[in-house]
């Protein structure tokens, strides 16, 4: 009889749910733990074993994923009190899929390493659909041998595996990623109001712009959602808030004007301001709406 692997996962959101549906599927040993029981209870119900802390994660662990919501969380998780580091044996690895700065990738990787413990970035594209189907573009950064030594739990989450360096470059590549997501939707949100003025087919221009040069990720993906009035997350206002304003400390780190990027945080703070943080990023089409108080024709598919 084979001994399965025994994985942990800390963070059963929109995301993390998913991805630890898909470990359940391969058949790892599961643990995991969620501050919301609910999450918690609900895969409980499939056999994987509940933790009432990331200590407990990490003492039942070789490898433990995180999918959480910023570096606040992932920081507390991985080097508080009853956190990860003090659960898991030498040998063990973190493999951090949530979005977070840089520099508090490196910083968990360095104390990760002090106690013989091994820190990959691991940030992830590709939304929830991904999430669900095991089709998420992962953008690793550690040391070679410890990603080597967790690739069938990146392959068990994602199709498009990159390494892409050393520690914290996968999140510099996931922030360059999610700086351009968030500049192409508000210029399809921009457009789409203007498409709305000036009384075009809004049908027809989704078709005809999908067939050409204007067509983005963003435009192909979301604007349907902005033309339908659905903003469900998703990926959620404020998450694409916050990774803005990573990706804006990243250019000012580097003494580099982002003017396009400066102008979408900007957007995304609007976007905020006017209540729409748990919307799906999406939805800042409304903020170009009630900037010229005009809607976008809503249309039923
Ligand atoms: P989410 O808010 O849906 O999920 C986060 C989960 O973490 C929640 O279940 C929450 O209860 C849990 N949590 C919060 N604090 C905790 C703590 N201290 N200990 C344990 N659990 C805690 O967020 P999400 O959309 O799943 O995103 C997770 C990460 O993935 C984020 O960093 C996000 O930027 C990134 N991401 C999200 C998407 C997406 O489409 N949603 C896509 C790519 C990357």
């Amino acid at each position: 009889m084979s001994i399965k692997r025994r994985v942990g996962f800390i963070g059963l959101g929109a995301m993390g749910s998913r991805m630890a549906a898909n470990l359940l599927k391969k058949d790892f040993d599961l643990t995991v733990y969620d501050v919301r029981k609910e999450s918690v209870e609900s895969l409980a119900a499939k056999g994987v074993m509940p933790a009432s802390n990331p200590k407990e994660v990490g003492e039942r662990s070789e490898v433990a994923v995180l999918s959480l919501p910023s570096q606040i969380e992932v920081s507390e998780t991985v080097l508080g009190l009853n956190g990860l580091l003090e659960g898991l044996r030498s040998g063990g690895i973190i493999v951090d899929t949530s979005t977070i700065d840089p520099s508090i990738a490196r910083k968990i990787w360095l104390k990760a390493k002090e106690r013989g413990v091994g820190a990959v970035d691991a940030p992830v594209s590709g939304g929830t659909v991904g999430a669900e189907m095991g089709t998420l573009t992962i953008m690793v950064g550690g040391e070679r041998e410890v990603v080597d030594a967790c690739m069938d739990v990146l392959k068990a989450i994602g199709r498009n595996i990159y390494y892409v360096g050393g520690p914290g470059s996968g999140q510099i590549f996931k922030l360059l990623n999610n700086m351009l997501v968030g500049i192409n939707l508000a210029a399809v949100g921009e457009a789409l109001v203007l498409a709305s003025k000036a009384g075009v087919d809004l049908k027809l221009l989704y078709e005809v712009i999908k067939a050409s040069a204007g067509n983005s990720w963003a435009f192909e993906n979301k604007a349907l959602n902005m033309l339908e009035g659905r903003f469900e997350p998703g990926f959620r206002v404020w998450l694409q808030h916050k990774d803005l304003g990573l990706a804006l400390n990243m250019a000012s780190e580097n003494s580099i004007a982002t003017p396009l990027l400066a102008l979408t945080y900007a957007m995304f703070e609007s976007a905020k301001a006017l209540g729409l943080e748990n919307m799906d990023h999406s939805a800042v089409v409304k903020v170009f709406e009630a900037m010229s108080n005009m809607k976008v024709s809503h249309y039923k598919p």
